[in-house]
């Protein structure tokens, strides 16, 4: 019997083993308490349920009863969303670890700039003793689309399962690493699909996206903003979370669409973004392949690497600029919470790969059937494990990547390396004060972790003057990657696929901040003397007139660039009215009423909104033929009608203008400018383009290129209507940065004109004149526009 007691022992004593043999055994975590809740205990079903979604009241309630109730849990506030939710924050790890959570994050700082470790002949050995005691700092992103529901409720699980296992690998995962899990990155958003998808459960119209945008101003371009940091979500994410804790890893879990592969994870296929250190793609390229390689051996089929997603943007990636790798998963969605059947014949490739075909980088084949929001969670929280397994168990290799980056980072720049930029600025009523586009960019580099400085003394560099207290950027400390990625033009490889076609980037081409902002920078190859100053704050210079009588089209199918246009308005503190199709219908407008701006959307969406039976019918039809009349009677009467980039193409064929679309149904062969920045020359003595330089930018996205006709009877007005304010040089290259094929085809064509008619006028602008808040060299062409100048 003794003997018998002793085998077990030994047996028991084998099985833990591996666990008590870890180099660094810490104390055992407490036992998990029965009294944890299950996030089905608050919120009265399972996470993944069927046709079931969480309010945001209930994800909070859920996270602070975890909180009150579990040792490994610390869940806070940390500000408001733009419409008043709680932005929230769960941080969980071992209690010991988050006794010394100032501890951790002091180690975090300290390698994410070695330069504070002292000099550099004790830096490494200093930097060894941190990597032997920090842990992986590992932040859980979901939500930040709000119609790719299965993240937030997947947060709740991941959380569930940390603060109740005891599993050995939970155990490891809660000693080895800190994480950060934000349930939703857009909180408003949760609530606006959950109320649709509730209104319109049961219906026709069950599993659609809701007919507004899921956050107030951006839509879907919230995780668009990741360098300009328009919003405040993105700002609360950046300034307490990124730049407080500097994670090694951020896992952003997204779906995609329903018919391509159930499951992609990182690498990111081609092209990466130069400024991007190598050791952030080496690390993403590792943590990927090794979750791709853990899902697969799980049973899991339809994973995807190396595909679709392109690491280009520092739009959608801080932390590859930030040491820390981003893994972005995409999860195949159903309808929202309503499960969707798919047969095998109706999947469709994406770039770099097809569904239907097993190859180096997809497989093993999925061969359709039902797919329901259980199997969304499901790849995502087996994803976010096998994440945590590979933080956990190469905790210092992640340490000392994240210092080898501060390191090359802070180095020195050798003599004849780019030293970096410096930003003139121009004294103006005795004061040395940046102008507000400088100030603006320098505010946002300050925001991203750049140390701006100032000239110590006037000085002529290559034929140019900069008077003294111009802001220097100088690229050797540790988010210098980040500055000359958002100062310098992006040139954008010419990808092509086998037969010769372009690839399309995932998203845009181009990124350079202070080009969008009309802020001149200039790069510098000798070490230059300055003085360690932060730029201080200046007064924002606004418009003066304020009140345009100006209303903003609003149509029914939501478009992310009216939302933009709203911001963009409201941070110009622009006093503006809504107009939407039902009221443009009726011919009814508010009496005063002077403009009416059309946001970028296709033209026949605008005319037709949703096609009848996929929409409730009072969201079907757009401004329709009674809402062109209306328009048109409007200008005819005096009104002012703006229409941006696509909404030019509604105007000229809707009111029969004697303009033509130059590069309309082009192939992509002959024409391509997948989000570019392009030049543009203006006629400043025009009163759109007054204050403006002669030359000036465009953001060029699907736009529209003018010609104006002189022939053809079929017009509603002369050509001599037509008014040529900006086009495109004769001489010059067109493409300022990011990717152009066709250039010249464009050369000397118009982008933005006037066209009187009736006693009123159209404008059309052939870019995006507002781009996503970013393209401040031309929002004075908007507001001329607007205020009738
Ligand atoms: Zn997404």
């Amino acid at each position: 019997m003794r003997k018998h007691t002793f085998a077990l022992l030994l047996l028991f004593v084998s099985l833990v083993s591996p666990f008590l043999e870890r180099p660094n055994p810490a104390q055992p975590i407490a036992a998990a308490q029965s009294n944890i809740p299950a996030p089905e205990d608050v919120l009265g079903f399972r996470p993944g349920d069927d046709r079931k979604l969480a309010s945001w009241a209930k994800v909070i309630e859920y996270f602070e009863k975890l909180d009150a109730a579990s040792d490994r849990v610390k869940f806070e506030e940390l500000g408001k969303s733009t419409m008043g939710a709680p932005f929230v924050m769960a941080t969980i790890s071992a209690p010991e670890n988050l006794a010394r959570l100032d501890d951790y994050k002091k180690i975090q700082e300290l390698l994410a700039d070695p330069r504070k470790l002292g000099s550099l002949s004790i830096r490494d050995r200093k930097a060894a003793d941190l990597l032997a005691r920090g842990k992986t700092i590992v932040l859980i992103t979901c939500g930040i689309h709000s119609d790719e529901v299965g993240s937030y409720l997947s947060s709740m699980l991941i959380a569930h399962r940390l603060a109740s296992s005891n599993e050995p690998e939970i155990q490891d995962i809660l000693r080895n690493t800190i994480i950060l899990l934000v349930p939703s990155l857009n909180p408003d958003g949760v609530d606006i699909v959950k109320n649709w998808y509730d209104k319109t459960l049961g219906t026709a119209y069950e599993g659609t996206d809701p007919p507004e945008l899921y956050h107030k101003y951006t839509g879907h371009d919230d995780n668009r903003d990741w360098y300009a940091f328009t919003q405040v979500e993105t700002q609360i994410t950046v300034d307490k979370i990124h730049n407080v804790w500097h994670p090694q890893i951020v896992h952003d879990i997204h779906q995609q669409g329903e018919y391509g592969s159930r499951l992609f994870l990182p690498p990111y296929m081609q092209p990466v973004e130069p400024n991007v250190p190598k050791q952030i793609v080496a690390g993403y390229t590792e943590l990927g392949t090794f979750m791709a390689q853990g899902m697969r051996a799980a049973g899991f089929k339809g994973v995807t690497t190396n595909s679709t997603y392109d690491a280009w943007s520092p739009s959608r990636a801080y932390s590859h600029y930030h040491g820390g790798v981003r893994i972005l998963s995409e999860t195949a969605s159903c309808k929202i919470a309503t499960p969707i059947n798919i047969k095998f014949d109706e999947l469709r490739p994406g770039q770099n790969y097809d569904p239907r075909k097993e190859t180096a980088n997809f497989g093993p084949i999925w061969h359709g059937g039902e797919w329901h929001l259980r199997d969304i969670t499901t790849n995502m929280t087996t994803a976010a494990f096998l994440l945590l397994k590979h933080a956990s168990q190469n905790r210092e290799q992640w340490l000392r990547r994240f210092y080898e980056i501060g390191n090359e980072a802070v180095r020195p720049r050798r003599k004849g390396e780019l030293q970096g930029f410096v930003i003139p600025i121009a004294s103006r009523s005795g004061l040395t004060l940046p102008s507000t586009n400088e100030y603006r960019l320098l505010s946002i580099l300050q925001r991203g972790g750049v140390e701006a400085d100032r000239l110590a003394a006037p000085l002529k560099y290559r034929g140019e003057s900069f008077e003294a207290l111009s802001a220097i950027i100088n690229l050797n400390q540790p988010y210098g990657a980040f500055a000359k990625a958002i100062l310098e033009a992006q040139h954008y490889p010419d990808l092509r696929d086998s037969a010769g076609h372009p690839i399309a980037p995932y998203d845009v081409t181009a990124h350079s901040l202070s080009m969008l902002m009309g802020v001149k920078t200039v790069a510098f190859v000798e070490p230059l003397a300055y003085h360690k100053m932060k730029v201080g704050p200046t007064i924002l210079g606004r418009f003066d007139d304020k009140e345009f009588h100006v209303a903003l089209y609003k149509s029914s199918v939501p478009t992310m660039d009216e939302g933009w246009s709203r911001w963009s308005l409201e941070d110009q503190q622009v006093r503006y009215s809504v107009v939407r199709d039902t009221e443009i219908r009726s011919g009814k407008f508010r009496p005063g009423l002077r403009g009416i701006v059309i946001p970028d959307q296709p033209a026949r969406t605008i005319l037709n909104g949703y096609r009848s039976g996929t929409m409730p019918p009072e969201l079907t039809g757009g401004l329709g033929q009674d809402g062109v009349k209306a328009l048109r009677e409007f200008v005819e009467d005096g009104g002012t009608l703006v229409c941006l980039n696509r909404a030019s193409d509604f105007a000229i064929e809707q009111f029969k203008l004697p303009l033509r679309n130059v590069v309309a149904g082009l192939p992509r062969t002959e024409f391509y400018v997948p989000g570019s920045i392009l030049r543009i020359e203006l006629d400043t003595t025009n009163p759109i383009a007054k204050g403006m330089p002669k030359e000036s930018i465009a953001w060029a996205e699907d736009s529209p290129v003018f010609e104006v006709l002189t022939t053809g009877s079929q017009f509603n007005v002369p050509a001599s209507n037509v008014h040529v304010i900006g086009w495109y040089s004769r001489v010059k290259d067109p493409l300022l940065s990011g990717w152009l094929l066709g250039g010249s085809r464009i050369k000397g064509k118009a982008a933005l004109v006037e066209v009187t008619m009736g006693k009123g006028r159209i404008i059309l602008f052939g870019f995006r004149p507002q781009y996503r808040a970013q393209s401040l060299a031309t929002y004075p062409l908007l507001f001329n526009a607007l205020s009738g100048g």
